[in-house]
């Protein structure tokens, strides 16, 4: 009896003893594997596909792979039209065939027309064991030996145990109830991808590797495969760093038992050729000898991807080779919608409901993007690109779902929980509470979004009829802030018992424990400081077994913040009124002339061009609303965020293209210049130059807290020239991007494209900032005219070295918002510019900004902070506002507790 060897042949006879350490089998020749031999082939030009063929060989693969899997091609005539001519190109056919589909009939019409023996690929248990049988045995018959993929009726094998396991049992099968040769079995094991960034992936290179050393030991003769491209496929366009993986895990995997792999031939790295800091941090991946392997690898991957580089990531179609349910996983990962609906058709065909679609493929990928996520592996824009995969494959499926619900009654979709959205009444923005929705949803939340300016009662009665899980408030300005106080009593007097999320900018930790969380004790409410943390929150809160434990939690926690609070507010001493006053800001009137603006009274400003305004965008914010953290443009180069960051603004490069090249924004703005004076803590303006008559009043508040040293008290009229002093002159100014945003956003989100919704939203803010910038330096320049020579670039001005403020109601240093009010009486604004204001003086459109002008070169930004009853009750009479509306619209900076607070 000859040495049991695998023998193989094509013309040529390949024995594969001992000395011959590993095989390479060619992998080109596969139009799910390559994408250029797919080319080919469909343009039936195989002259060429054959000259693909004879490069494998002559680089040095011992077998040649064949696959013609691919829907558009008849793959069982194009198989054997192939292998007929390859069997008159003696070059070529010298070597053994290895004859590859998932399809029998395929495999069979292939082993009909090759000479020699050769290999099939594959065989499996995974339509159970008859099916194996019967596979086998025509192998037998054929006389080809066969490649035994690890797979079984409940999918394919991970883990080492499932690996041997299911091999074990084959080779049972085969070896003694069929009679196959033990040489002729060829197992492979799976090589999963590693360094994924999910933690149950980490140990696959282990499991592989340890299963070949297994197999090797236990079941005799066998014979250890696997396709290796597929192990490093999360670095997928980097080349240098791929083919380094492949050599360590290679290295390792020979070692313990592997003798063949699919492989490109002519693209391997010599394991001792590799640079040793590359090396070693693939080694940590691949034999997963350490926790932040993946993050290790990924940080020095970069150095290495070589100055051409492989193809571009995006330009890596390779995936649309995979199964229907990875190149699902695949789009949802990485946010690509191009093929969302074909693929999706494709798996609801396959499916037995189109439910089974969402519940299989698609959350199986959302849970890979939330588990990124949770890790601090993906950040939000990437999310949100998900969010939008997901809802495009969604609306394929919807019709089907409900064309089935209407035939049979077939059942909602389960989900973790419905959540109702609301930006509370008065407030306009909604950006955060977009992206927390699209979060939540994106990871099985139901959300039912109200949109802005939404009333108490209607949040309410939405609640109740929709029996929702949670509610979500969110707002931007402070007046929100009361306003939420005010729907967590109504919820507390209605008596709901659900969570209520509390976010937006002005909101926070302290306001939420101070001021909301003792309105409503029947449940809790909750300070979410930002998307990410929304989907812990929530399903903590909605787990049956953890939500006690985590609402006492809060509970205490809230206890503590507010008393801490209250303890450090006590420990602030402040001064009375008189004393404030007393310490005001003292500035050096009599060696100060005011400039005369190049006019007085108000101008409508509608010159404005888009390209330019762009120009002085303050990038930081636009990247701090997709919540990330850091300075534009060093962001762009940050070691952990970089790579995101500068996609997101590649993007956001783009969407600025159609909006400028498109006119999407109608910018307007209004600018005005009046005689004033200060009084006190007020601004006296006047109706003309001789000062005579008042126009209006402008109200500024004082700090009342007590300060070291010789710091002033200021108040902004401080800034402003006294009566009697000489004359003096404040401007003032609203500019919005356009109420064309809102009507664009809601385009996009109809198109089931959250993601660039919130993209125009966001860019359409940056556009108003932005407009504030520019026209602030026009007036500096020529309009008011004091500093016609500054010239200053875009970082200067966004670190507002210029001399002036714009100070604008509601902000730290006039925490008044109804001062807006006379601001937009003495502009005309409304009118024009369309800006209007709402019951909570929220400016609409969204993108809006406003404010006051100060010339003073010594004026600067501060906070007013906390103020006592006594300049309360002034402020209140000077404005000719009751008592109590001042206090409520003074609510967020009160130092003592009103008498008709919200109880
Ligand atoms: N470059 C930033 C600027 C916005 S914040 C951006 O593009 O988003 C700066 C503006 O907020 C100021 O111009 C002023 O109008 C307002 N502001 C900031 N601090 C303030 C304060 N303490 N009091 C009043 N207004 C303030």
């Amino acid at each position: 009896m000859p040495e049991r060897l695998l023998r193989l042949s094509g013309l040529e006879p390949f024995v594969l003893t001992s000395d011959i350490p590993f095989v390479n089998v060619g992998e080109r020749t596969n139009v799910t594997g390559s994408a250029r031999f797919r080319k080919l082939i469909k343009e039936r030009d195989y002259a060429t596909a054959l000259e693909v063929a004879r490069d494998q060989v002559e680089n040095g693969a011992q077998i040649i792979d064949i696959n013609m899997d691919e829907g558009l091609i008849d793959s069982k005539a194009v198989m054997v039209e192939f292998l007929n001519l390859l069997a008159a190109e003696p070059d070529i056919a010298r070597v053994p065939i290895m004859l590859d589909s998932s399809k029998w009939e395929v495999i069979e019409a292939g082993l009909q027309c090759v000479q020699g023996k050769s290999v099939v690929n594959s065989i499996s248990l995974k339509e159970g064991e008859e099916q194996f049988r019967h596979h086998a045995g025509l192998c037998l018959a054929y006389g080809a030996a066969v490649v035994v993929m690890a797979f079984d009726e409940s999918g394919q094998a991970d883990t080492f145990e499932r690996k041997t396991e299911i091999c074990a049992r084959a080779y049972k099968i085969l070896t003694e109830e069929i009679g196959f040769p033990p040489e002729d079995i060829i197992f492979d094991p799976n090589i999963f991808a590693i360094a994924t960034g999910i933690e149950e992936h980490n140990n696959y290179g282990v499991d592989f590797i340890e299963a070949a050393r297994w197999i090797r030991q236990n079941l005799p003769h066998a014979h250890i495969s696997g396709g290796v491209s597929n192990l490093s496929f999360s670095f997928r366009g980097n080349e240098p760093v791929r083919e380094a993986m492949h050599a360590v895990f290679l290295y390792h995997a020979i070692q313990a038992g592997m003798d063949m792999g699919i492989v490109n031939a002519g693209q391997l790295a010599v394991y001792d050729q590799i640079d040793a800091e590359l090396r070693e941090a693939c080694e940590d991946v691949v034999l997963n000898r350490r926790d932040d392997a993946t993050e290790r690898l990924l940080e020095i991957a970069e150095k290495y991807r070589g100055e051409a580089g492989g193809p571009k990531r995006e330009k890596d179609l390779s995936w649309r080779e995979f199964s229907v349910e990875k190149r699902l996983e695949h789009a949802l990962v990485n946010g690509i919608v191009e093929y969302v609906e074909a693929d999706t058709e494709e798996a609801r065909l396959q499916a037995t409901r189109p439910l089974d679609v969402i519940e299989g493929p698609l959350m199986a990928g959302m849970n890979v993007v939330g588990d990124l996520f949770g890790a601090g592996k993906m950040f939000l824009p990437q999310v949100v690109k998900s969010a939008r995969v997901m809802k495009q494959a969604v609306a394929v499926l919807l019709p089907y779902m409900e064309e089935e619900k209407r035939l049979n009654g077939g059942s909602d979709r389960e989900t973790a929980g419905k959540v109702l959205m609301a930006t509370v009444k008065g407030d306009v923005h909604d950006i955060g509470k977009n992206i927390v929705g699209v979060v939540l949803a994106c990871n099985n939340y139901e959300v039912i979004d109200l949109g802005v300016m939404v009333p108490s009662q209607k949040i309410l009665e939405v609640a109740r009829e929709q029996n929702v899980d949670a509610i979500g408030l969110s707002g931007l300005i402070t007046p929100s802030l009361d306003e939420m106080v005010h729907v967590a009593s109504e919820m507390e007097r209605e008596g709901f018992n659900i969570p209520l999320l509390i976010g937006g900018a002005t909101t926070s930790k302290t306001h939420t424990a101070v001021k909301i969380s003792p309105q409503y004790q029947k449940n809790t409410a909750i300070y979410v400081t930002d998307a990410s943390r929304a989907v812990g929150v929530v399903s903590s809160l909605l787990s049956p077994s953890q939500q006690k434990a985590y609402i006492e939690n809060i509970r205490a926690e809230y206890l503590d913040v507010a008393e801490r609070h209250e303890r450090s507010e006590a420990a602030k001493k402040r001064l009375p009124l008189a004393d404030a006053r007393a310490n005001a800001l003292k500035l050096d009137w009599a060696g100060f002339a005011a400039h005369t603006p190049s006019f007085t009274g108000t101008r409508i400003i509608d010159d404005w061009n888009l390209q330019d305004i762009a120009r002085y965008i303050d990038w930081t914010p636009f990247f701090q609303t997709w919540e990330m953290k850091g300075v534009y443009p060093r962001i762009l180069d940050d070691e952990k965020q970089g790579e995101a960051a500068r996609a997101l603004f590649a993007e956001a490069q783009e969407m600025l293209a159609r909006i400028i090249d498109g006119n999407w924004f109608r910018p307007r703005a209004v600018v005005g210049f009046w005689p004033a004076n200060s009084v006190g803590d007020d601004i006296r303006l006047y109706t003309g130059e001789d000062r005579t008559e008042t126009l209006t009043m402008l109200h500024t508040l004082r700090q009342q807290v007590w300060k070291r040293g010789n710091r002033p008290n200021v108040a902004l009229s401080d800034f402003v020239a006294p009566e009697g002093a000489g004359p003096d002159y404040v401007g003032g100014f609203v500019v919005t991007a356009g109420p064309e945003e809102s009507e664009i956003a809601t385009r996009f989100e109809r198109a089931n494209d959250d993601y660039s919704s919130i993209m125009v939203k966001a860019l359409a803010d940056r556009f108003a900032e932005a407009m504030a910038e520019m026209l602030h330096e026009r007036v500096r320049r020529e309009l008011w005219g004091y500093a016609p020579d500054e010239n200053l670039g875009n970082a200067d001005l966004i670190a507002e070295r210029y001399d002036g403020i714009r100070p604008a109601p509601g902000y730290p240093a006039q925490p008044d918002h109804t001062e807006k009010l006379t601001l937009f009486n003495l502009l005309d604004a409304t009118n024009a510019t369309g800006v209007e204001l709402t019951e909570s003086m929220a400016m609409w459109p969204g993108s809006s900004v406003s404010g006051f002008y100060i010339g003073h070169p010594e004026a600067y930004y501060f906070g007013v902070a906390k103020v006592e009853e006594d300049q309360v009750r002034d402020y209140a009479t000077r404005k000719g506002m009751s008592l109590k509306e001042t206090e409520r619209w003074l609510a967020p900076i009160l130092n003592y507790i009103r008498k008709d607070a919200v109880a």
